[in-house]
């Protein structure tokens, strides 16, 4: 068993001591804004039962101007204050500790109403804000301390200042956004003077035993960003200001480097941490693409910081600490750093949850109780869709039998996994793997069942997934075209020049998975940090390299085709779908829409444009790749239906459109509750 005496460690604060050294990280569920106070104390509290030394919840606005969207949550009233006591309580009963997180927006903030240091526009906001006269700074930082005097008020046992990622305290930091020449701004020492005088006065109103965290943005990843010197500057400021914690903050939002993706290697900015530790005497917390107790470990018992913070694990599984600490590490399961629940929801205005784990945020709706009446269970297929049926069915106390024609588990996971920036994935596949064994399930792989197989069992799932659709080109057939199945999951050679045919999600993994020639940059830190111009913010302003991005050349040459005239990758991801078409645009991936497939032959594939199949040009390429989407597999679910046998069909084979893991995990897991 492996023993993880770092990250288990208690850390003593003076007035209070936390039980190890992982902190919950902010995140903005959206669940304050439900008002549904019992589900939000419910989220917070099953964290704390899962052992966690500290949290930190989503950002409050410490008034209406810094909120991140109009009518974002804050402690604003009496009610505001009960309310949030509803989830200390909760969270205090079960052992656990909760710091709230004051989120002020400044130009972030998406409204006419938003303040900064100066009138400078943000990239990614359509509000010019209102630069601040000394009064509108004042009621800032009076605003501020309110907010930590309620904060106490509603029984949390700190506050978090965010000071990082670009929001308000970050903008009177850097010249890039304050360009004040009054007291606010000009030196530095004038444009820290924000952020230490709120920590000052938030300390001298609450008196010593409370927690106050500074988030401190480590590295700007943004033109004049701070440089180290600042960053150790500020942070002897905010300790002797009164700071009792200093949290890692990385990159501006605006900033065009990955930060938190899973194509970003793991722990890859804990260095940036290390670099402070030792210029100041309070714990310093790193951050970023820490998912297991490994990393966790290896980046205290190598110096890089007192604690860690880790988030979005904490969707995935809220038992995170507790399986650490009783040697089922193994258990954990792992957060894939997809964004595509959580981030991906966030700024899409829906309720954050987690792919791997659709109960985050639904603790109360979607619970797997204990079944009264224990039925056999078959499920055909041991995808995403399948396996989250089996697991939660046999959660339950149901027994389950699950059934592939494939000789391993995963389904379409053991395509994604092969793609370079997407390894989490294994990690997935085997977590499925270790929840099959420890639940007893009868696994049968390699195995073609037929409908008169499934006679006999209370209730029949077919989660059978999908077949690439039938595109119908000319050509189609010849020796230089072949499928992404092929690719990835056969490995059949791929020439030099390729064309890609649809640019789907899997279009664009096809496409990153041909440009690198087998190596990936999300496991080599240098070179990733090469690949998108990191450097040192001793060296640099913010972080940027002096040389900026140095791409390694692609491996292949890559044309990526699709009919719609709409920007190719439109459709991915919310919050890394940029990372992809930037990928792209690195390896010099031709990226084409508006076309029609006229023919394929030895020369390569024929395209015209628009609806009069103008412009005919031929794309001379070795080798076509056909990712063009996919139908339903249901010939099971269709003979059982000839038969009368009742099923429940889920995942691709019940609708193709657009289906990925979270879909797939997400019915899956509320059919097996209802079971
Ligand atoms: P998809 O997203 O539906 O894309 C299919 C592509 O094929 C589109 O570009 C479409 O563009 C093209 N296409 C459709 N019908 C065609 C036809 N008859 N002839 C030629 N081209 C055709 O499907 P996918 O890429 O296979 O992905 C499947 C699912 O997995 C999707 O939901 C996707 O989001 C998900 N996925 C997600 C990720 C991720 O990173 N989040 C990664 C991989 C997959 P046109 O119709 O414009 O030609
Ligand atoms: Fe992690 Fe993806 Fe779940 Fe978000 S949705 S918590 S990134 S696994």
């Amino acid at each position: 068993m492996t023993t993880y005496p770092h990250l288990l460690a208690p850390l003593d604060l003076g007035h209070t001591i936390l039980k190890n050294r992982v902190l919950m990280g902010s995140m903005h569920t959206g669940l304050e804004e439900t008002k549904d106070w019992n589900r939000v104390a419910e989220f917070y509290a099953a964290r704390a039962r899962g052992g966690v030394g500290l949290m930190v919840t989503g950002g409050m606005a410490p008034n209406r101007e810094g909120g991140v969207f109009p009518g974002a949550a804050g402690l604003f009233t009496a009610d505001d204050i009960a309310n949030h006591t509803i989830v200390t309580d909760r969270v205090h009963a079960a052992g656990g500790k909760i710091a709230m997180q004051i989120l002020h927006a400044g130009r972030y903030a998406y409204s006419p109403e938003c303040v900064s240091a100066s009138a400078v526009k943000s990239p990614i906001s359509p509000f010019p804000p209102k630069a601040l006269d000394e009064d509108g700074i004042q009621k800032q930082i009076a605003d501020f301390v309110t907010a930590t005097v309620r904060a106490r008020e509603a029984g949390y046992d700190g506050v978090e200042i965010m000071g990082s990622e670009g929001y308000f305290l970050n903008q009177f930091l850097v010249t890039h956004t304050n360009k004040r020449d009054d007291e606010w701004g000009g030196s530095y020492e004038n444009r820290m003077r924000l952020a230490v005088e709120i920590v000052r006065q938030c300390r001298a109103a609450v008196g010593g035993d409370f927690i106050i965290i500074y988030r401190l943005s480590m590295i700007d990843l943004v033109p004049d960003g701070s440089t180290f010197d600042e960053v150790v500057q500020l942070a002897v400021a905010v300790e002797a200001a009164g700071a009792s914690i200093i949290n890692t903050g990385i990159g501006w939002h605006e900033a065009r480097i990955p930060t938190i993706a899973t194509s970003v290697p793991r722990a890859a900015f804990s260095w940036i941490t290390k670099k402070l530790m030792g210029k100041v005497s309070i714990p310093i917390i790193t951050s970023n693409r820490i998912n297991t107790p490994d990393v966790g470990e290896d980046v205290l018992a190598t110096g890089c910081a007192d604690m860690v913070s880790m988030a979005r694990p904490f969707l995935a599984d809220a038992e995170f600490v507790n399986k650490t600490a009783n040697g089922q590490a193994d258990k954990i399961a792992p957060c894939i750093a997809c964004n595509q629940a959580c981030l991906d929801h966030t700024f899409g205005g829906k309720m954050t949850t987690c792919l791997v784990n659709p109960r985050a945020c639904f603790e109360t709706e979607l619970a797997l109780e204990p079944t009264t009446k224990p039925k056999t269970i078959a499920v055909v297929g041991a995808g995403p869709a399948g396996l989250s049926t089996a697991i939660a069915a046999a959660e339950r106390g149901h027994q389950v039998s699950l059934f592939d024609r494939a000789d391993q588990i995963g389904g379409q996971l053991n395509m994604a996994r092969v793609v370079p920036g997407k390894e989490e994935f294994h990690g997935l596949v085997e977590w499925y793997r270790t929840m099959l064994a420890d639940l007893d399930i009868a696994v049968h792989l390699g195995c073609e069942i037929a409908a008169d197989d499934l006679d006999g069992y209370d209730e029949v799932v077919i989660a059978t997934g999908v077949l690439p659709r039938d595109v119908g080109i000319s050509g189609q057939d010849g020796p230089n075209v072949v499928s992404y199945i092929d690719v990835l999951r056969h490995k059949v050679p791929v020439g030099k020049r390729v064309a890609i045919v649809g640019a789907g999600g899997i279009g664009f993994d096809v496409a990153e998975f041909l440009v690198e020639d087998g190596s990936s940059p999300a496991l080599d830190l240098a070179a990733w940090k090469a690949e998108w111009g990191v450097g040192d913010p001793s060296l640099t302003r913010g972080g940027l390299a002096e040389q900026g991005a140095q791409p390694a050349a692609p491996a292949r040459q890559v044309t990526l085709l699709q009919r719609k005239s709409e920007r190719l990758g439109k459709r991915l991801g919310k919050t890394t779908g940029w990372i992809h078409r930037a990928t792209l645009k690195m390896k010099q991936v031709e990226m084409i829409g508006g076309v029609n497939y006229e023919r394929i032959d030895a020369d390569g594939l024929h395209i015209s444009y628009g609806e009069a199949r103008e412009n005919p040009r031929l794309i001379e390429v070795d080798t076509v790749v056909l990712c063009a989407g996919q139908v339903s597999e249901r010939s099971l679910a269709d003979a059982l239906e000839a038969k009368g046998i009742p099923c429940h069909v889920i995942g691709g084979a019940d609708f193709a459109g657009e289906l990925d893991a979270k879909r797939a995990i997400d019915q899956g897991t509320r059919l097996a509750a209802s079971l």
